[in-house]
């Protein structure tokens, strides 16, 4: 078979669920040493990056990726086991097929390609690879990298981040930019009691609920021509012994805001905060700002370089979209970086079996050779 796919097999087949590594960035890290790449290996705590570029002067353009994967899950709810790469009816199945380890094995063909086509190209081709992607912080991967990036001046132009961004087929959408990710754990307090004596009592339910009204139907923002509007989203709600006659003494909720680029994480907090004082309630919450929005513009020139490269290759015209949840590009794009996702179709990611269509992963070495091409050929 094809380089693509012997590579795709050989990372599908190493159990690299975060923050485990299983030798994939070894592998990919000696291949690309071999092809004339500069390798270094960024270790932040258990967890391992890989940063490889090839060039010198001039714009630098990076392909970003990840080489762990979130859990299979029980193996016998899989029709072929899920670190065993297997072909059936013009698809591979295994863990991280789609997410991302078929882009990931792309990137890696497309660039030894590309430097072996243009030895003398201008500026530098680079890969960023962290096994720290999938897991529940991302402390020692690309956050950790870009923090290093900023440090020592290492200067980035555009990146391409290979996250699986496709609906229906490769091409057919890109990404551009991301909402901002806010959560907050909100504890309201009361008084535990017997519910025939609530005057000796203080119910925290009773108190939140009008303010979780009151949340639920604001407006925050009515978003803008790149962004949806603010979303607000209680994700769990707690509070009660069990009992049915006791008063609670405290009430837990999770919260979440995914936002647009029209509101920012302080004025959404303040905004909040005044909703839970106007009710009255005492309370503490404890907020996380896990990624703020970004937006590569119109105009920019690997925004237009890969619509133009999905239009000519694939044969569509690609939706250019802000939606979808978070990913490591939110950790590059503010080191001033034009960032777009581009990667195969994102229908059985984190699901049992995992797939990508080997049309599709037969095409994608040769859109992102295309986007190196066009940025760096000359
Ligand atoms: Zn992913």
């Amino acid at each position: 078979m094809s380089d693509v796919f012997d590579l795709a097999c050989n990372l599908i087949r190493r159990r690299s669920v975060t923050p485990e590594d299983a030798g994939c960035l070894a592998l990919i890290g000696s291949r690309l040493e071999r092809g004339g790449f500069r390798v270094e290996h960024l270790r932040y705590g258990e967890v391992d990056n890989l940063w490889a570029t090839h060039g010198s002067a001039g714009p630098t353009l990076v392909f970003l990726g990840h080489t762990d994967v979130v859990p299979s899950g029980p193996e016998a709810d899989w029709q072929s086991p899920p670190f065993e790469p297997t072909v059936r009816d013009g698809l591979l199945y295994g863990r991280g097929a789609a997410d991302m380890k078929g882009s990931v094995a792309a990137m890696v063909v497309a660039l030894e390609q590309f430097v072996t086509a243009y030895p003398d190209h201008s500026g530098r081709v680079g890969l960023l690879l962290t096994s720290d992607e999938e897991g529940p912080t991302n402390l020692d991967g690309v956050r950790k990298v870009a923090e290093q990036f900023r440090r020592t001046g290492e200067r980035l132009d555009w990146c391409v981040v290979g996250e699986p961004s496709a609906r229906q087929r490769l091409g057919d959408l890109i990404r551009v930019g991301r909402r901002g990710s806010l959560s907050a754990t909100l504890t309201v307090r009361g008084v535990q009691g017997h519910v025939a004596y609530p005057e000796k009592a203080r119910n925290p339910i009773h108190a939140f609920a009008p303010a979780l009204t009151a949340l639920a139907a604001e407006r925050w923002d009515e978003g803008n021509q790149d962004f949806p509007p603010t979303s607000f989203q209680v994700s769990n709600l707690n509070a009660g012994t069990g009992a049915s006659n006791v008063i609670p003494g405290t009430l837990r909720a999770l919260m979440n805001f995914r936002y647009s680029t029209a509101s920012t994480a302080d004025e959404l907090r303040a905004r909040s905060e005044a909703i839970l004082q106007r009710h009255r309630l005492d309370y503490a919450v404890e907020w996380n700002l896990s990624g703020e929005p970004f937006l590569t513009p119109p105009g920019g020139r690997l925004r237009e370089t890969a619509v133009a490269v999905c239009h000519e290759l694939c044969g569509v015209e690609p939706e250019q979209s802000t939606g979808g949840g978070t990913s490591d590009g939110r950790f590059i794009a503010p080191l001033d970086v034009e960032v777009v996702e581009l990667g195969p179709v994102n229908a059985t990611i984190h699901k049992v079996d995992e797939c990508i269509a080997l049309d599709e992963l037969e095409q994608l070495p040769d859109l992102y050779r295309a986007v190196c091409e066009r940025l760096l050929a000359q």
